[in-house]
């Protein structure tokens, strides 16, 4: 055994030891005093973990040469009792930003360990503990140690609820071994997973005890600081009750015991600053939050709290006694619905999702009425609930809404005013209501104009959740899964890609995959039909291709008999700036356009337009109808998208804005090492994040840890990239240089916080 660093206990002398296998331990030396029946306790409870559930992360028994687990020492006259645990890496919970999915892991670690704890018996768990929530009214004798009356008075009326309404309930609850004490200090979190639990210490407070105070410890620390302590409070307990079934008159107790953890807390804080006061400073830490915690929890309404824990267990809806609905805290019980009525695939964005429920120009608003500026929705082109395009369509919606088998001005004008916009003989719209349907259209066009079905697109591309575009999004799709008839190329991005800044004739080596992509096609027995690119190349990392890319590639594709079709689904009307359509700036035509996103600032309208030439083609063998593409609804909110894009000169704030944004973004680079480049266009912009600028490996964590951190500030932004470690800003046109600066100085102070955090500086 190696050197032995002493570690903070309360009762035991700890030492942290590397094995000479270089194993990490902790050697632990039982206090004198400790009874030896509670030292064996623990060591019953580990070793029945470790095989009941052996991948549960809980510290391991290193045995002695003879096999035993403690051994006693005689040190000055006095015995002691001296055992080895396994060492378990990571950050504690205390350190790391708290989260749904976080705090849902630790109801289920925490339900896990009661799962394996059931039916251990052992003398030592009928001790008497000050922490035994069963005793709580032990602790009515040192109420009187709280110096502020409003704690005390607090703590008091807590304890005679706990008297009158949960302790003569608490001898029909099912009762075993709990661990007692799963604060965050006894909680060890996966170091580059803040979402992981991979430890969970300290068994030294078990106790034979109701279930469910188990679990009401757990809630009582996670409600620290918590805006919505009840949001926080149902991620746990449905967590729990994912692994353990939680029993109706559990979850009606549950708030009380929760209110009562916290009152025990506070009396033994200010019971024992007043008995040590020189440490008084110390044992006080934590004060604040417990106070302000418990008062939070006894305002909450014990009737919806119950209803929210039902539905974050779902169990449905109770009753009042007047036959109405109780109606739970928002936010908590919304989350809970959504799961069960819309499943786990459609995931929330942000690691506390977001209630939203208004929005106006670049701003949103969420339940609770709090302002966040959007960085991020490109829908919401014109900024969001325009008033020109709501009144668009709600006099359309008033007089007419139908197919588009009718004759109708709108959709004429409309399919004329996109032509007008377009360059060469881009002129004939089908119109469709979403991206993918849109891009879905466009490869079928391809195949019966080409006859080939093959496609190339970038590595990382996405154009749409149908079955055939999803095979062209390998964003979506794990490589096993890809169909034949596609092919790759890598983006342009003389970045972080495989050819960088300062290569010659970067434009040609990149196009050259293209020649390789055809070849591939070729041996696996397809004809190439359509190369298909986001013209921005979003979901690759947002790159501005290098000039000369594209029309290299044009003539290659086109000398191979297949088209070129534009996506602009998210490029496209002006918000990169300097043209209306993205693919303009590199002074291409393609063959087929597609558009939808911004199209109706959110009601859903999009479009495929060609050539005249391939749709007369195309209309020779096929039919298209689609029931709501083109309603004269869809086409008056288009035209009015277009009116306002022209009217509030959108497309040049775009470019100026996004000019002045990238501007203020760039000078972050000299003082975040994090930061390994800004790049972009108009607004439409990317922030790579990497872990070392040299060898410019991405940094997916951090960004991810950065756009939540930017979402409690109150700024949206997103993340993408082949391994999601670019910042994505996107915001709608409307954004001014003021949002624009607001964003900078958040995320100025974001990363400065950040860069602090000594994991993340390791990290680079
Ligand atoms: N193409 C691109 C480039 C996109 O970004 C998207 C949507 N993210 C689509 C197509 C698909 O659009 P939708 O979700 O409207 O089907």
């Amino acid at each position: 055994i190696g050197a032995a660093h002493p570690l903070v206990s309360e009762r035991d002398q700890n030492f942290r030891v590397r094995t000479d296998e270089g194993r990490q331990c902790v050697l632990k030396i039982a206090n004198s005093a400790e009874d030896s029946a509670v030292v064996d306790f623990q060591i019953q409870a580990l070793s029945r973990i470790a095989a009941l559930d052996p991948t549960l992360p809980v510290p391991r028994l290193c045995c002695t040469r003879d096999g035993k687990s403690v051994h006693t020492i005689e040190h000055r006259g006095r015995s002691h009792l001296v055992y080895m645990l396994t060492f378990l890496e990571g950050k504690t919970l205390d350190d790391v930003p708290t989260s749904a999915v976080l705090r849902r892991e630790l109801g289920a670690v925490l339900a896990r360990l009661s799962r394996s704890l059931r039916g251990l018996f052992h003398a030592a768990a009928g001790r008497e503990l000050l922490w035994d929530l069963k005793h709580a009214l032990r602790l009515r004798a040192y109420v009187e140690q709280i110096d502020e009356p409003n704690h005390r008075r607090l703590a008091k009326q807590v304890l005679d609820r706990f008297e009158a309404c949960v302790l003569p309930t608490l001898p029909g609850l099912r009762a075993q071994v709990v661990h007692n004490d799963l604060n965050p200090n006894n909680v060890i979190v996966h170091p580059d997973d803040n979402a992981r639990v991979t430890g969970v210490i300290d068994f030294g407070d078990m106790v034979h005890a109701p279930l469910v105070a188990d679990l009401a410890v757990a809630v009582a620390y996670q409600l620290f600081d918590q805006a919505d302590p009840l949001v926080a409070a149902c991620d746990l307990v449905a967590g729990y009750h994912a692994i353990v079934a939680l029993e109706e008159v559990e979850l009606a107790l549950l708030l009380d015991l929760v209110a009562t953890r916290l009152a025990v807390s506070g009396i033994i804080a200010s019971w024992r600053a007043k008995e040590h006061p020189e440490n008084r400073d110390y044992i006080l830490i934590d004060a604040p939050f417990i106070w302000s915690t418990l008062e939070a929890v006894t305002d909450l309404s014990r009737s919806a709290a119950l209803q929210a824990f039902r539905e974050a267990c779902e169990l449905g809806i109770v009753h009042n006694e007047d036959g109405a609905a109780s109606t739970p805290s928002n936010s908590a019980s919304l989350r809970v619905r959504r799961e069960r009525s819309l499943g786990r695939t459609l995931e929330l964005s942000y690691d506390e999702p977001l209630h939203i429920v208004r929005g106006e120009g670049a701003w949103l608003y969420d339940a609770d009425g709090r302002a966040y500026l959007d960085a991020y929705n490109n829908v919401a082109h014109v900024g969001h609930c325009h008033p020109r395009v709501t009144a668009a369509l709600v006099q359309q919606a008033r007089r007419l809404n139908t197919n588009t088998r009718y004759l109708h001005d709108h959709i004429v004008a409309y399919a004329e005013r996109l032509a007008s916009t377009l360059p060469g003989d881009l002129g004939v719209c089908f119109f469709v209501c979403t991206g993918s349907e849109a891009n879905d259209l466009a490869l079928r066009i391809a195949r019966t104009v080409t006859g080939g079905n093959g496609a190339i697109v970038t590595d990382n591309a996405y154009h749409g959740n149908t079955d055939t575009t999803m095979q062209v999004s390998p964003e979506e799709l794990p490589g096993d899964d890809r169909s034949e008839w596609v092919a790759t190329v890598p983006a342009p991005n003389p970045y972080s890609g495989p050819h960088r800044s300062g290569e010659q004739n970067i434009a040609e080596r990149y196009a050259a995959y293209v020649d390789r992509a055809l070849a591939e096609l070729e041996t696996r027995g397809h004809r190439l039909g359509a190369f298909m690119f986001d013209s921005i190349f979003t979901s690759d990392g947002i790159v501005v291709a290098p000039d000369g890319y594209l029309s290299a590639i044009f003539n290659k594709v086109r000398a191979a008999g297949g088209v070129c079709i534009a996506d602009e689904v998210q490029a496209g009307f002006g918000r990169t700036g300097e043209t209306l359509w993205c693919f303009a700036r590199h002074g291409v035509v393609p063959d087929i356009v597609t558009l939808g996103k911004p199209m109706g600032n959110g009601h859903p309208i999009a479009a495929v337009i060609t050539t005249s030439e391939i749709a007369r083609t195309f209309s020779r063998n096929q039919h298209y109808f689609n029931t709501f593409g083109g309603n004269p609804v869809s086409c008056a909110v288009g035209l009015s998208v277009l009116d306002v894009l022209e009217e509030e000169g959108l497309q040049e704030n775009a470019k100026c804005v996004g000019e002045h944004l990238r501007t203020h973004l760039v000078p972050l680079i000299d003082h975040h090492p994090i930061i390994g480049e800004v790049r972009g266009t108009g607004l439409f912009v990317g922030i790579e994040l990497v872990k070392d600028r040299t060898t410019r490996s991405p940094a997916p964590d951090e960004a991810r840890a950065v756009l939540n951190a930017m979402r409690e500030r109150g700024v949206l932004i997103g993340r993408t990239g082949l391994h999601g470690h670019v910042l994505k800003i996107r915001p709608p046109l409307v954004f001014s240089r003021e949002n624009a600066d607001h964003l900078v100085d958040t995320l100025d102070e974001v990363l400065t916080q950040y860069g602090r955090t000594p994991e993340v500086a390791d990290a680079r």
